[in-house]
């Protein structure tokens, strides 16, 4: 393999518990290289996933998260000033082109529209990147993929991806996993006991249905590891959940005081 791609493979084995038939639909998709979009709350296993896929596929992975000072020069490269003249240097998308890795843009949605539409030639079947700074055409290596996520909760009328741009993709829905599973992952992440990993399952489980009723978004399976593993290094449950599940989603003293005694209820 090319070195420059060395430090984006995956080494480890990551652990991903599937939750349905994800990883032989994503296979099926890898296979025929069809641009993916990860769907669902922050949290809730979108980046283990495809970390654990590139692994699965023997692909490097490079990652982008995306922000709305993002600009396509940032995906795709610019052209460098040194002091030997100028020189160009690849973004992390026209490396991934170039050199066959998988690309994944985080959260796409946050990038302007301007700068999502440079990724609309690489998921068509011409599988091209052109950059128009450089006048290169780059054709996309064949184990190239695109992968993106998407966080259907967080959009709005100003802030969505275009029917153009979604319509390229396949897609798989996340959510948090059903309760046996996810305290089987709070469990094996962070070395909690299953009866904590159990209550801390119950507490998110009630805050996910305060959702749209006061809470914007539920506690995710990332913050229950945030929390087991803070219990984990022997901090007393009570303040590590108010740590990491409660303080963090909301600043309404109600809301605060509601999810308090939802912790309380378990420990
Ligand atoms: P997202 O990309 O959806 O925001 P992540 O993939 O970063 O979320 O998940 C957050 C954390 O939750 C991970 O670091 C991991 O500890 C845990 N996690 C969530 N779902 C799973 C899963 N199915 N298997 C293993 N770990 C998971």
């Amino acid at each position: 393999m090319n070195d420059q791609l060395t430090e984006y493979r995956i080494k480890k084995a990551p652990y991903y518990r599937a939750t349905g038939d994800e990883t032989e639909l994503y296979e099926a998709a890898y296979s025929v290289r069809m641009p993916m979009m990860l769907k669902g709350p922050t949290g809730c296993g979108k980046t283990r996933f495809v970390e654990y896929m590139a692994y699965k596929l023997g692909k490097p992975l490079i990652t982008v998260a995306c922000n709305e000072d993002m600009t396509a020069s940032d995906l795709v490269g610019r052209f460098l000033l040194d002091p030997q003249g100028t020189r160009w240097q690849d973004g992390p998308l026209t490396l991934a082109a170039r050199l066959g890795a998988i690309c994944y843009l985080d959260e796409v949605v946050e990038a302007r529209q301007d700068t999502t539409v440079v990724i609309h030639p690489l998921t068509d079947n011409r599988r091209v990147l052109p950059l128009e700074k450089k006048g290169e055409l780059v054709q996309a290596h064949p184990d190239f993929q695109l992968v993106i996520s998407y966080n259907p909760g967080y959009q709005s009328l100003m802030k969505d991806l275009k029917q153009s741009t979604k319509q390229r993709f396949g897609a798989l829905d996340f959510n948090y996993p059903d309760h046996e599973i996810e305290a089987e992952i709070v469990s094996h992440e962070t070395g909690v006991n299953k009866e904590v990993a159990d209550k801390l399952v119950s507490i998110a489980e009630r805050a996910r249905n305060l959702k749209g009723h006061g809470l914007d978004e539920g506690i995710s399976t990332r913050m229950l590891v945030y929390a087991g593993s803070l219990i984990n290094k022997g901090v007393e449950a009570k303040a590590a959940c108010r740590v990491t599940l409660v303080r963090p989603i909301t600043d309404d003293p109600d809301m605060r005081d509601a999810l308090d005694a939802a912790v309380t209820t378990y420990f």
